[in-house]
């Protein structure tokens, strides 16, 4: 099987930051996959299982009531290797407008007070798999990213071939 060209990024070198992950043609319509990397994949901490739960359900909740993009938003989730997440929205928009969105968002989860909406067993398949405070402090650590220098695009200057599942990385 070939690697999936998520896949062919080398992780080794990604920063967080907001990243097209790809641009897909549905039937005419354009859908566009951001990859929201909140952690160095391999270097940081990894964002544990219960805190990145709570990050989906609010952060999901938030950009799915914004008033601007609410109706652009087709998914927010996470990344199994727990150093992000997707978010895939109609059409292509940049990723410097995707961030002025996102810090909006992680600004309200860095701030939150109350219950984690939808943190219910009527409401969720795992409702006790939540952490808001150190869903707060994760959420802190991406604003500070968002709001200094983060990164629009992927590393690149090398060109990656994919033989038999072996990658070569030319650089
Ligand atoms: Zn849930």
């Amino acid at each position: 099987m070939d690697l999936i060209p998520s896949f062919q990024v080398d992780h080794t070198k990604i920063l967080p930051g907001v990243y097209v992950s790809r641009t897909d043609d549905i039937s005419g319509h354009a859908a566009t996959t951001f990859d929201i990397r909140m952690k160095r994949p391999n270097i940081d901490t990894p964002i544990t299982p219960a805190s990145m739960h709570t990050i989906e359900h609010v952060v999901a909740t938030f950009l799915r009531n914004d008033p601007e993009w609410k109706n652009e938003i087709i998914y927010f989730g996470p990344m199994g290797c727990l150093t992000g997440c997707y978010l895939i929205v109609k059409s292509a928009p940049r990723p410097e407008e995707i961030a002025k969105l996102l810090l909006r968002a992680f600004q309200h989860l860095a701030s939150f007070e109350g219950e984690v909406p939808g943190a219910t067993a009527v409401n969720c398949g795992n409702y006790a798999l939540h952490d808001l405070q150190q869903a707060k402090i994760d959420a802190a650590k991406y604003v500070e990213v968002l709001e200094n220098s983060p990164c629009f695009e992927y590393p690149k200057s090398e060109r990656i071939e994919v033989d038999g599942g072996r990658i070569f990385y030319d650089s």
